[in-house]
């Protein structure tokens, strides 16, 4: 039987596609001394067992929070019956992403649906299955100064957080620790999204690389009954002119 020909084998088209695209990872490493909210246990790495102890192997034990850097939320972080992060469907960490850029909101403040009014004005509607996140900059803090990174940071409205759920989204996130602003109480933006079964991302890392319109591949561990679940995201990002190199996972924004 002769081989199919290259276009009509859709592994090998894909394989091709993303070789054709710029990768930019969005996730910020795992290392102690990283940002975590109040009360959440730190990022701990300890060595069980070490080549230059003498151990025939090396490794190390980890202690951290379901929402420990760069993670998902899942509906059963402030839903009573809501999806845990292990029975969401895989199918829902791959797909279009939307990023707004938002940096010229004040600290404290929240996204009104205006923006993304806007925003659907310069570059089409947002659409039913799209990862929607916001990039307030607030990542720059991240390393360069974790107690700025821990206060005044800027969320979602509730009814910028309606707007999404009307229009089917099935994540919502941002660089910031919370997708309700610093400082809320009633967690508006958390319990409209989730309660509608959309995931919402926080502490992503590097959205100010993305341009309007990308391909988001996020993928949480399978933490039975989760409340959410730390992930690599990768962003792939249609290239402008051909050659260009593949850019890697580097540190900043
Ligand atoms: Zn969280």
């Amino acid at each position: 039987m002769p081989a199919p020909a290259r276009d009509a084998d859709p592994v090998r088209r894909l394989a091709g596609a993303v070789a054709a695209m710029d990768l930019v990872d969005l996730t910020h490493p795992l290392a102690a001394g990283m940002p975590v909210w109040p009360g959440h246990p730190h990022f701990c790495q300890t060595v069980v067992a070490s080549l230059a102890r003498g151990d025939a192997s090396g490794f190390h034990a980890l202690a951290l929070g379901e929402h420990t850097g760069t993670h998902f939320d899942a509906p059963a972080h402030f839903i009573p019956a809501g999806r845990p992060i292990n029975e969401v469907p895989v199918g829902h960490f791959l797909g279009r992403m939307v990023t707004l850029p938002a940096r010229d909101l004040a600290p404290d403040s929240v996204v009104e649906p205006a923006t993304l009014h806007a925003w659907e004005a310069a570059h089409g509607p947002i659409a039913a299955g799209d990862a929607v996140f916001f990039h307030f900059g607030w990542d720059r803090f991240w390393d360069a100064d974790p107690a700025a990174f821990l206060a005044g940071w800027p969320g979602l409205s509730r009814a910028a957080s309606e707007f999404l759920v009307a229009r089917g989204v099935r994540i919502v996130g941002s660089d910031c620790l919370s997708i309700d602003r610093f400082g809320s109480t009633d967690y508006a933006a958390h319990r409209t999204l989730l309660g509608a079964g959309v995931l919402i991302g926080e502490n992503f890392a590097r959205l100010g690389a993305l341009p309007p319109v990308c391909y988001l591949a996020a993928l949480p561990l399978p933490i039975a009954g989760g409340s959410g679940a730390p992930l690599r995201a990768l962003a792939l990002v249609a290239r402008a002119g051909a050659g260009k190199p593949v850019r890697q996972s580097r540190a900043g924004p």
